[in-house]
């Protein structure tokens, strides 16, 4: 019996953990407990009698629940489990506040509650990307700032952090402030007291400056980091820029990306265009490693600038009202618009699964990114996956494992505990049926019994997160 976890990225494996000197037991209906000899330390009246019992001196959980099983006055037992929280709030205090809208929306500012990208309960999943090099693709990066130098990619040749294309030197210092602001969306140093909490919280940005102070910049300066950052081991290259214009240089540069497994993102262009009408490129260029993205407002509307396409941008990320870092000192932050800092949430959320997944290739990765995506009415019709990026979907993969009992199949699922999940089923795996949804009990566990496997034919099953 084949048993499919579901993708390229195994589900977090949570041992259930519970406290060891202490127990559950709910007596029967009507029964009086008899004395065991343990203190019991906690009753509740109001249902029906259940309580909490001391273990003695030297017993295991296991030896209680073995011997409270077999009483008869006694209905169950069960270990006292430890839950582990299934939302991560970093202390960043523009995250804490609520400024950081996109990560977390409970409806502050007028916005509308849960259009965000689930961040803390995906950081129940993961938070760091260590391994992951992305490259920022920009006007440069602040690399003193106070939530980003800790994150910055380093040369192992010189220590630097990046290329600057206009002085051909390694001092991509940024005199604009649109890379810096990207730099803090996709990696800002998370839960460290300071600013706001970057998607990833640790990552590595690589700082690559063609842009100049105005934000112009040319396509040879564009290659030339975009082949610095192919030949220095990035992983994923942040694109928030583009033009009408088609340019085999710059395609051909992206190609050769392609062959080293990067993945790119890149905006959909700020025209309030249909660009499958009128092209914005390199976001429009057709290929499987490229992620085109539109921005997305607190309302879980289209921003009103954002370009969109049914072909060619792939999904919409959170792009008007994003705090983020910027240049001006160690301490800036400032707000933004713009298919630009769209862009950004969508690298960060790469840089994470790739974490997750270092050995699957860009187009898996992608098709992940848009299967995972919050399918909302202002997306359908204006982007491939009709939806806004959510990225607890994207991370949470649960974990299976099966065993028959009695003719009967019992899968187990292993996810983040109290977090919701779908599992399917199959007898030829292609046509997939929904056959429950439900949430992860306190340990992360959730039993499922297909009563149906009796009588049916035998089938696969597998599981994703669930709404
Ligand atoms: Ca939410
Ligand atoms: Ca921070």
């Amino acid at each position: 019996m084949l048993v499919l976890s579901g993708g390229w990225v195994s589900g977090t494996m949570l041992s259930p953990r519970f406290h060891p000197g202490r127990v559950w037991v709910m007596p029967r209906e009507g029964a009086a407990m008899r004395d065991s000899g343990r203190e019991t330390v906690r009753v509740f009246p109001g249902l029906g009698g259940l309580r909490v019992v001391r273990l003695k001196e030297g017993e295991t959980v296991e030896q209680a629940l073995q011997e409270f099983r077999l009483q008869p006055e006694v209905a169950w037992a069960e270990p006292d489990y430890q839950v582990t929280a299934a939302a991560v709030l970093p202390n960043d205090p523009y995250f804490q506040n609520g400024t950081q809208w996109a990560l977390n929306n409970y409806g502050q500012n007028s916005g509308l509650p849960d259009a965000d990208l689930d961040a803390p309960e995906a950081w129940a999943v993961r938070h760091t990307a260590s391994n992951v090099v992305v490259a920022i693709v920009d006007s440069g990066v602040r690399t003193t700032h106070e939530d980003l130098a800790a994150n910055l990619w380093r040369n192992p040749e010189d220590g630097t952090p990046g290329f600057n294309a206009l002085t051909n030197q390694h001092d991509p210092e940024d005199d604009n402030g649109h890379g810096t602001h990207l730099a803090g969306i996709i990696g800002a140093v998370g839960d460290n007291n300071r600013g706001i909490a970057g998607v990833a919280w640790r990552v590595q940005l690589m700082a690559c400056k063609f842009l100049n102070a105005a934000g112009n910049g040319y396509h040879s300066d564009a290659v030339a980091c975009i082949e610095f950052a192919r030949a220095h081991g990035a992983h994923i290259l942040n694109l928030s820029w583009g033009g009408s214009e088609f340019s085999a240089a710059v395609s051909n540069a992206l190609w050769a990306a392609r062959a080293d497994g990067l993945l790119v993102v890149a905006a959909a262009g700020n025209n309030g265009a249909n660009v499958d009408q009128f092209p914005f490129y390199p976001a429009c260029l057709a290929m499987d490693h490229i992620v085109a993205v539109g921005a997305s407002t607190r309302t879980d509307e289209r921003w009103s600038q954002s370009s969109y396409g049914a072909a060619r941008v792939a999904l919409f990320a959170p792009g008007a009202e994003i705090y983020s870092t910027t240049q001006s000192g160690d301490n800036a932050y400032q707000s933004r618009n713009g298919t630009s800092m769209a862009t950004a949430f969508v690298a960060g959320a790469l840089a994470l699964l790739r974490q997750a997944a270092p050995a699957a290739p860009a187009p898996v990765l992608r098709d992940r990114l848009l299967g995972a995506v919050d399918v909302k009415p202002a997306f359908d019709g204006k982007c491939v996956s009709g939806g806004r990026l959510n990225l607890r979907k994207m991370l949470d993969w649960p974990a299976l494992a099966m065993n028959w009992s009695n003719q009967t199949a019992q899968v187990r699922l292993t996810g983040v505990p109290t977090h919701g999940y779908v599992i399917t089923a199959s007898t030829n795996l292609q046509t997939w049926t929904s056959l429950q949804t439900n949430t992860a009990g306190p340990g992360g566990d959730w039993w499922f019994t297909d009563p149906a496997s009796a009588t049916l034919p035998r089938r696969f099953y597998r599981a994703h997160p669930g709404p």
